[in-house]
């Protein structure tokens, strides 16, 4: 490689894990999460590679990231989420785009665009069973249920989704996971008798965690994220079959000795107790690599792991090698599937007390993302 720096995505992986999903979901049906750039991994190559796996859907944050799909050829049902007031609907609803609303206001937003368009929006209507985050908590559903009803009969809206998200579904036994789920079918029974809920209509309340400790809730669909990337959604229970799709490395750009006493990087947190050999590593907190990391994170360089040597930069960071050999441009890796020795991105999550989520969407746009296949199908 030529670049200083890579994301290496092996789509291959993405596929098996999507078709690994559907497999633990008991064949339900699956929308893809490819929000955030598919997690960092590069959004259409991933996406394609997701709907390869076998999903039927895919699930973006915001009307951007769906457009953008389209933009690439991309023609399976899409579902956003997200969406803020006054926002432009019309282009997402003549591209296809179906729109997920937690209000009586979104609605209204939506049946003038649709009226403008001369569309008929498909619209997820979403219900707050405990999260507090997106969705109508229950005293605000009927009317949710009445507005929609209304602009369903003027032919503004077609309702083709009841759904929810768990809050606590990564934590199996959490007492929140059984009043959602309860507060689910308070709010499917309310859409039933207001006659929302019709055959054609898709309930979905569970991500990747609920996929693997919920048989029960999964109804029409699920919704994974983390896992479609080979990234556990317990960790402590295990991978579940899943392989790391992204290998994240580097070339050393700076190879060279240093005396004994040399302070290393801003602030001099790290100094050399004897001669070393310091290698620079161009990836810093610019490209996702935590300021956190500093003397905590390892890579593997030079056939063994290394800790990150004083404080991560915005650009670079440095190794220390001791005196064992690397020259510069050897490839140093930082994380991946773990199958040669290098760390996997779970361990920098644990390092660096966060969640994989944020491990692999904090990778910046200068790093380019290498789409590869490479696992064994
Ligand atoms: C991100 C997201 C998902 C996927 O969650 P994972 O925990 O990554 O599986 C599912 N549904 C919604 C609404 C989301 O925002």
């Amino acid at each position: 490689m030529a670049t200083p720096a890579q994301a290496r995505v092996d789509l291959a992986a993405v596929r098996s894990n999507v078709a690994r999903l559907r497999e633990l979901a008991g064949g339900t049906e699956l929308l893809g999460a490819v929000k955030a750039d598919a997690y960092g991994h590069g959004l259409l190559p991933t996406a394609q590679a997701v709907l390869q796996g076998g999903a039927a859907m895919l699930g973006t944050a915001v009307i951007s990231e769906a457009l953008a799909l389209r933009d690439g050829g991309v023609t399976a049902p899409i579902l956003t989420w997200l969406i803020t007031p006054d926002e432009p609907l019309d282009e997402a609803l003549t591209r296809d785009i179906e729109l997920s609303a937690s209000d009586v206001r979104l609605l209204d937003e939506i049946a003038e665009a649709a009226r403008r368009t001369g569309r008929t929006a498909k619209t997820h209507l979403e219900a707050d069973t405990g999260m507090s985050r997106g969705g109508a908590p229950a005293t605000d559903w009927p009317g949710l249920l009445d507005r929609a009803m209304k602009l369903q009969a003027e032919g503004a809206i077609e309702i083709t989704g009841i759904w929810s998200h768990f809050a606590c579904a990564d934590i199996p036994g959490h007492p929140s996971i059984r009043r959602q789920l309860e507060a689910y079918e308070s709010a499917l029974k309310l859409a039933e008798q207001a006659g929302a809920a019709g055959s054609h209509v898709i309930r979905h309340i569970s991500n990747s965690a609920a996929i693997v400790t919920l048989p029960e809730a999964r109804y029409d669909m699920v919704r994974a994220g983390i896992g479609m990337y080979g990234l556990s959604p317990i960790p402590e229970l295990g991978d579940f079959g899943l392989r790391q799709a992204m290998t994240l490395v580097a070339r050393a750009a700076l190879v060279k000795r240093v005396a004994e006493g040399s302070g290393v990087s801003y602030g001099h947190l790290h100094v050399c107790d004897r001669e070393t050999t310091v290698a620079v590593v161009p990836l810093g907190y610019a490209d996702g690599v935590l300021r956190h990391a500093t003397d905590r994170a390892e890579v593997l360089a030079g056939g063994r792991r290394r800790r990150v040597t004083g404080r991560v930069c915005m650009d670079q960071f440095m190794i220390d090698m001791g005196d064992d050999k690397l020259s510069a441009g050897d490839e140093v890796v930082l994380f991946g599937p773990g199958d040669q020795g290098e760390p996997t991105a779970q361990e920098w999550a644990d390092t660096l007390g966060t969640i994989t989520h944020e491990i692999v969407t904090r990778i910046g746009s200068r790093v380019p993302r290498v789409h590869e296949q490479r696992s064994t199908e």
